[in-house]
């Protein structure tokens, strides 16, 4: 009895050893070394560690509050125990993306419109002012200026409220002001942009031009003393646009660099004065048939002296022969040349006594009177005239 109980109890330890060690290989082989994710009652992966799962969980709902206003949770997670060999277990980033993709979290997003139009969404109520502001760059860099003072879009831009699925909009979650932006930008012709800028340029300054009085110079006359000199300046402007188009354009400052200098015009005051004409001799003896000046509505431009065809003309001033013979009109002339700009003329003569270049004194004698040319008479037609200019001789007669 006593040896049966000895068999018995040795046989009943080496079966629960036994047993024991059945167990203890089976239980490791089924034991439990990772978490299923079912996400919203769906499969979602393995994670090797809840803390991996909670981690990528953490990111993502960083990452939600701070691309979003509101978010409201609606996820349902459960991690389940499970053994798996060979399955591919997520890291925390693979979590998080996974989380993006397949979550049914709601986010608050803003519904942009233009003029009725859909734009697209925003995170952000605010990223409108950015947008606006990116638009406003796009013109700083078209009209090439640091500022834009005043910048609107005349549009009827809305922003409405909106809860979304993040699943729906994952994908372009960081382009989506871009979007709005660009959606925006392609209304080309509808975009009704009001803006104002300030930009500033060089630019000339021209000389003006100065008269100034001079009593060297002859009545009539003019001069240029100084030419001018062109200066420069920097213009301030501000220019309203609409659109690409010029509406307005105002200068507000102009800051001179070089001043000009003006363009100096002498304009002469002198009199002219026929001070070697003073003491004319009279040409010939004889009646003054005709004054200076004006008569049958045409300009006499001498005196005429009547006398008998022969009767001797003198010079009425030293001088030179400057031309003798036949002129249009004239018939046969003697033209002297005096000092200061004086020139005498004796026409309609029947004899010239003196040939060109001949150096004649006062009262010498140069020709006879005549009827040549267009004449009605046996006469002189004695001209003076001052630096082209014909004057009446009589005033100087002696
Ligand atoms: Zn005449």
């Amino acid at each position: 009895m006593k040896k049966y109980v000895k068999k018995n109890r040795k046989t009943y330890i080496l079966l629960i050893v036994f047993s024991l060690i059945v167990s203890i290989l089976y239980y490791n082989i089924r034991k439990p070394n990772a978490y299923k994710i079912f996400l919203n009652q769906k499969y979602m992966g393995y994670v090797s560690d809840k803390n991996i799962f909670y981690d990528g969980e953490r990111e993502f709902k960083n990452y939600l509050e701070n691309k979003f206003e509101k978010v409201k949770y609606k996820d349902n997670v459960i991690l389940k125990k499970s053994k798996i060999s060979g399955e591919h277990l997520l890291n925390t980033n693979e979590v998080k993306s996974k989380l993006m993709d397949f979550s049914t979290n709601e986010v608050l997003v803003y519904t942009v419109k233009c003029d009725g139009k859909d734009m697209g969404v925003i995170c952000k109520k605010n990223q409108i002012k950015e947008i606006f502001n990116s638009i406003k760059d796009i013109y700083k860099d078209k009209l090439k200026v640091q500022n834009i003072n005043y910048f609107k879009i005349n549009n009827a831009v809305t922003i409405k409220e909106r809860d979304i699925k993040i699943s729906s909009i994952s994908s372009d979650l960081n382009s989506m002001s871009n979007v709005v932006e660009s959606n925006i930008l392609k209304q080309k012709d509808l975009l009704k942009i009001e803006l104002e800028v300030n930009k500033e340029y060089k630019t000339d300054i021209k000389p003006s031009t100065v008269m100034k009085a001079s009593n060297k110079l002859l009545k009539g006359k003019r001069q240029i003393q100084f030419q001018g000199e062109k200066g420069s300046k920097i213009i301030y402007e501000s220019i309203h646009l609409k659109n690409n188009e010029i509406i307005n354009k105002k200068i507000y400052e102009e800051k001179v660099i070089k001043p000009s200098k003006d363009k100096i015009v002498l304009v002469g005051t002198k009199e002219p004065t026929i001070v070697a004409a003073m003491s004319l001799s009279i040409p010939s003896r004889g009646k003054i048939s005709s004054p200076f000046g004006r008569r049958w509505g045409k300009m006499h431009k001498g005196i005429d002296i009547a006398a008998p065809i022969g009767t001797p003309i003198y010079a009425a001033l030293n001088g030179v022969v400057k031309y003798a013979g036949w002129q249009q009109g004239y018939g046969k002339v003697v033209i002297i040349n005096h000092k200061d700009g004086l020139e005498s003329k004796y026409a309609h003569c029947s004899k010239i006594l003196c040939k060109k270049g001949d150096k004649v004194n006062k009262r010498q004698l140069i020709a006879n009177i005549g009827n040549t040319g267009r004449s009605t008479g046996p006469h002189v037609h004695f001209e003076v005239r001052k630096n082209g200019v014909p004057f009446d001789p009589e005033k100087y007669l002696q």
